[in-house]
């Protein structure tokens, strides 16, 4: 579910610069924890892509991605 308030902003692609994990909110999970992330931890992306996350070395959530490398 995406959420449109700061730090969010509607993004699709959300990084969490703590774990260094991308989520993606159109397939969030339980597991994602999307509210416990500290605001200040949260990462979105321009553009909002999953390709873009990667590029800047985020690795994939197991449970809203998959493929976790991690
Ligand atoms: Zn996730």
């Amino acid at each position: 579910m995406r959420r449109y308030q700061w730090p969010f902003n509607g993004k699709r692609f959300i990084g969490n610069t703590n774990t260094n994990e991308v989520h993606d909110l159109d397939n969030e999970k339980s597991g994602c924890k999307i509210d416990q992330i500290n605001p200040l931890h949260v990462k979105t992306f321009d553009p909002d892509t999953l390709s873009e996350a990667k590029r800047q070395g985020f690795d994939n959530c197991a449970y809203c991605i998959g493929n976790s490398k991690y």
